[in-house]
């Protein structure tokens, strides 16, 4: 245990992870993958910020739930994201289409049939 460790202690230039852009430079790797990994952190936070938004806009723009085409159950909600984005998942079986109008929402899921679309996978909202 530690064999490598203690040998990149003594010959630090020998270790790889103490070079940036072909210069040996253990302040600056260390400083960059500090920077890094705040930087990793940073983007974790904007992304949940950001799912968490559309979460709650989504939840506000839900105006209908109806009979899904696919599976029958009454689980396909619509949601009207903006005047020219109406969006219908399926909370059970996944399928969902998009289109400018509800109506055009519809069909597009209607189409969608058998193509094993599941929005928990991605939402297109
Ligand atoms: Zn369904």
């Amino acid at each position: 245990m530690g064999e490598w460790s203690d040998y990149f202690e003594d010959f630090p230039e020998e270790n790889p992870a103490n070079w940036v852009n072909g210069k040996f430079d253990p302040q600056l790797r260390k400083q960059l993958n500090s920077e890094a990994a705040q930087q990793a952190v940073a983007n974790l936070e904007v992304r949940q910020l950001i799912t968490n938004a559309k979460r709650e806009r989504k939840a506000k723009a839900l105006f209908a739930t109806g009979d899904c085409p696919q599976c029958g159950e009454r689980q396909l909600n619509s949601y009207k994201i903006s005047e020219t984005f109406y969006l219908c998942e399926c909370q059970e079986c996944g399928i969902y289409g998009a289109g400018a109008t509800h109506d055009e929402a519809l069909a597009k899921t209607a189409d969608s049939i058998g193509e094993g679309l599941d929005w928990h996978d991605g939402s297109l909202y």
